[in-house]
């Protein structure tokens, strides 16, 4: 039975009428994507429009999202502490598993301690909106990710921008700041940028800092479970603990699950729980969510051949792909871009991958720079080597049929 929809006012028709008119534009620039919708479960192959394809989409790296170990966390969880908390964590909504998680995201990043949040979206946002006031000042890489722009926008401190990864312009923009006295200086950076898969050269980037006395905050979205040991991160990867103020990081990605976290000292989580807004204003994970993130900590810890798998699937799909001819960029980790100068080549060359076998998503502006389109593929620990062999032959098929290679 078809449920009649009711008739809608004169008011909200004109909203529509407007977005409307908002919408055909998006149409007429090929700007307008529709949700590809999973019908199976996120994982190396997945089920879009009723056809089976390898997914190198997705950010779930080591296929934890699947794990059995994270399966049974998250269902004797919820038998446990049910669905929901029906509470802010300021109010009612703190249960012992929530602060179990944080002693344990901390030990992990090798911190005094953590918080977490709903998700590495909300923790920069809530970070960057409270930490920083009028009078202070965040140094600010140029291709941070977007929740960290939001959070700096959030704030009343003052924003300087250095190029990207430019350890030059870093220390020039650093000496600025220290010339104008603001009271805290912090400099945020993504560990590794999700568009171009580059590591930031961060001990260049803490020397620098601490040079003016500033803080380092460090976004490990795609580095926690990738990068240092047990995927600990870039702070271990470089070693440098004790020198980054503040950890930041997703439960979304390798990790499986969904959540973010800040790794930092029993000083910065006090300062949160009673300041940040997304901790004090919005509802907290229920215990499936916990359980399940604390049983992916288990995981890297006691199964870091599944990081290992990740590399070497790492190292074969990105030298197949160098090897059909493809311009790959500078990416250092399984982040690989596959650069199609503008945008309508990286959809097209999206959308015949898919008529092959491959989803892989193409990406254009303002997500990355004009003519800098790409397709963005992401492997993962769980993809067998015939899959990665079965995308790279569609790569060779779908990039000759588009002109990318002869
Ligand atoms: C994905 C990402 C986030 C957001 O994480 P979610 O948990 O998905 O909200 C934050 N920062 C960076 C650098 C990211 O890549």
């Amino acid at each position: 039975m078809i449920a009649e929809l009711p008739k809608r006012s004169a008011a909200v028709q004109a909203l529509d009428e407007s977005l409307n008119a908002d919408l055909e534009q998006l149409r007429r620039d090929g700007l307008f994507r529709p949700l590809k919708v999973l019908e199976t479960p996120q994982d190396t192959e997945v089920v879009i429009a009723g056809r089976r394809v390898i997914s190198l989409s997705s950010n779930n790296y080591l296929g934890l999202n699947t794990h059995p170990k994270l399966i049974a966390a998250a269902v004797a969880a919820a038998q446990a502490w049910g669905a929901g908390t029906g509470a802010v964590r300021t109010i009612a909504g703190t249960e012992s598993i929530h602060e179990e998680l944080e002693r344990r995201i901390a030990l992990f990043k090798r911190t005094e301690a953590s918080l977490t949040f709903q998700s590495g979206y909300t923790v920069n946002v809530g970070v960057l909106g409270s930490l920083l006031e009028a009078g202070d000042c965040v140094v600010s890489d140029k291709l941070n990710h977007a929740s960290i722009i939001d959070g700096i926008r959030l704030s009343k401190a003052d924003r300087l921008l250095y190029e990207h990864a430019d350890l030059d312009s870093a220390e020039c923009v650093l000496t600025e700041a220290k010339r104008k006295n603001y009271r805290r200086v912090l400099l945020v950076t993504d560990g590794v940028f999700s568009m171009d898969g580059d590591i930031a050269p961060l001990p260049g980037l803490v020397e620098r800092a601490e040079a003016v006395g500033a803080t380092v905050m460090v976004d490990d979205a795609h580095a926690t479970g990738v990068l240092g040991r047990n995927g600990r991160g870039t702070t271990d990867h470089f070693d440098l603990h004790g020198r980054v103020a503040l950890n930041i990081g997703t439960l979304s990605k390798a990790v499986g699950v969904v959540g973010g976290y800040v790794a930092a000292s029993q000083a910065v989580r006090d300062h949160l729980i009673h300041k940040a807004r997304p901790f004090l204003f919005s509802s907290s994970h229920p215990g499936a969510v916990v359980m399940a993130c604390i049983a992916a900590i288990d995981v890297l810890e006691q199964e870091p051949e599944l990081i290992e798998r990740l590399w070497a699937n790492t190292r074969h799909f990105k030298a197949g792909l160098r090897s059909l001819g493809f311009d790959i960029g500078n990416s250092e980790t399984p982040i690989t871009p596959v650069m199609c100068g503008e945008a309508v080549h990286a959809m097209a060359l999206s959308d015949l991958l898919m008529e092959y076998g491959v989803f892989a998503q193409g990406i254009g502006f303002p997500t990355v720079p004009q003519g800098k389109a790409r397709v963005r593929t992401i492997v993962a620990a769980t993809h067998t080597p015939s899959q990665l062999d079965r995308a790279l032959n569609a790569f060779e098929a779908a990039g000759k049929k588009v002109g990318l290679l002869a």
